[in-house]
């Protein structure tokens, strides 16, 4: 039973290797492009439905002057973009797979200008190009067929550490994989955001001044969705720095 389960996974995870733009990063995604462009947009639907669009024309059109000289650079000729400005104080602004970018008027206050705004809409944009939200769901169905595997093994074989395999599997995959995981896709959105940001023609030296302005912010607004998935801090803007250094050479 356990030799067919993994032949099975390792089947599975083969024929749904994809590979990252920028990074060339291997990744293993079970969703296709259209299917996950489908989620997209249902959620996009789902969350204009219920937001606010801005009435506030020239910010509107700033948005959506920006979004599209990234959209060239992204060259991705299957994403439909779309891009909205949604009355918001949060401090947010998100990519759907597809091309669906919704930025919240919160960020004009932090982004002082369109090459700041543009740092923080390439860097949403790389999560899509990237693939990040499917790469999740498919760990978290990996995790899910293996968590079943070894608990069906060990309560088969030690029944006694049935509950103990699956706490400590559980916490483990949370501690080990999950977290350094989230960090390792919003590293990999730094650096795939800026490459688009330099294509686009934007200054990418302004993209260490966006992530500067968000730590002072952060103090006053830890609790802000935005802040808890995009810890901006003395590491991250190291990396963004030596990666701006290296681009302007
Ligand atoms: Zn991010």
């Amino acid at each position: 039973m356990k030799l067919y389960s993994l032949l099975f996974i390792g089947l599975l995870l083969s024929g749904c290797l994809n590979t990252t733009p920028v990074t060339n990063r291997e990744q293993v995604v079970f969703m296709s492009p259209s299917e996950e462009s489908k989620l997209g947009e249902t959620s996009y639907k789902e969350i204009l439905a219920k937001s606010k669009l801005s009435a506030d024309k020239v910010q509107t059109e700033r948005i959506r002057r920006i979004g599209q000289r990234i959209a060239i650079a992204a060259d991705k000729k299957d994403f439909a973009w779309e891009f909205n400005l949604v009355e918001d104080k949060q401090v947010n602004a998100f990519c759907l797979p597809g091309g669906k970018v919704v930025v919240y008027t919160g960020i004009l206050g932090i982004a002082q200008n369109d090459d700041q705004l543009a740092t923080v809409m390439s860097h949403e944009v790389a999560h899509a190009l990237a693939r990040h939200g499917a790469e999740r769901m498919s760990h978290q169905q990996i995790s899910g067929v293996v968590q079943s595997i070894g608990s069906v093994l060990v309560k088969g074989y030690a029944p006694e550490y049935g509950s103990t395999f699956d706490t400590a599997y559980s916490t483990g995959v949370n501690v080990g994989i999950m977290l350094p995981f989230s960090r390792s896709h919003e590293n990999e959105a730094d650096e795939i955001g800026i490459h688009l940001m330099k294509k686009a023609g934007y200054n990418i030296q302004e993209a260490i001044s966006f992530w500067e302005n968000m730590k002072k912010m952060k103090g006053g607004e830890s609790q802000n969705a935005f802040f808890s998935t995009h810890p901006s801090d003395d590491e991250r803007i190291k990396k963004i720095s030596l990666l701006v250094k290296a681009l302007n050479k």
